[in-house]
């Protein structure tokens, strides 16, 4: 596994759209190892594959904190199937460092994917999981959380 340099500002893979990952492969499943492993040396929640300069529909997230352990998630090329309701929250981004500002999400989303197997899963998150889904989901369009953020709250934040 390697940690990999994460694409940030004004990079232009990120605002490129991604596309469907057809078979798992080696290279793939190391891809998705280092996602794992960049994240967390990062302390991100989130990452998805073109911000390490990988324009295929991955994401990975894990939401766990010291006190609280979640269950780490894979998704292969993501669909958002269902979403109500509404959330006002920060949002920060690896790709956007040191800034946070406020986005309008869902509250409650439903993701179609498929994990590390292949295999169709569901995942449906409520209030942080449902934004760090709408979150990670927009990076494969291109799409950054400045595009949707409410004007006037983009600020600075310590760094860890
Ligand atoms: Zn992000």
């Amino acid at each position: 596994m390697a940690i990999r340099q994460i694409r940030v500002d004004d990079d232009e893979i990120l605002r490129k759209r991604c596309k469907p990952v057809k078979e798992m492969t080696p290279r793939i499943q190391e891809l998705i190892d280092d996602m794992f492993e960049t994240m967390y040396e990062n302390n991100g929640v989130g990452l998805a594959a073109p911000q390490v300069g990988v324009l295929k529909r991955i994401v990975v997230i894990d939401l766990s904190t010291d006190d609280n352990e979640e269950e780490p998630y894979c998704l292969i090329n993501p669909e958002l199937v269902f979403e109500e309701g509404e959330q006002e929250g920060e949002e920060g981004c690896l790709s956007v460092p040191g800034k946070a500002a406020k986005v309008v999400r869902p509250n409650h989303v439903i993701v179609k994917a498929l994990n590390e197997d292949m295999e169709e899963i569901e995942v449906e998150g409520f209030e942080l999981l449902a934004r760090a889904l709408c979150h990670e989901l927009d990076h494969l369009d291109g799409i950054m959380y400045t595009d949707l953020m409410e004007p006037g709250t983009l600020h600075k934040v310590e760094q860890e």
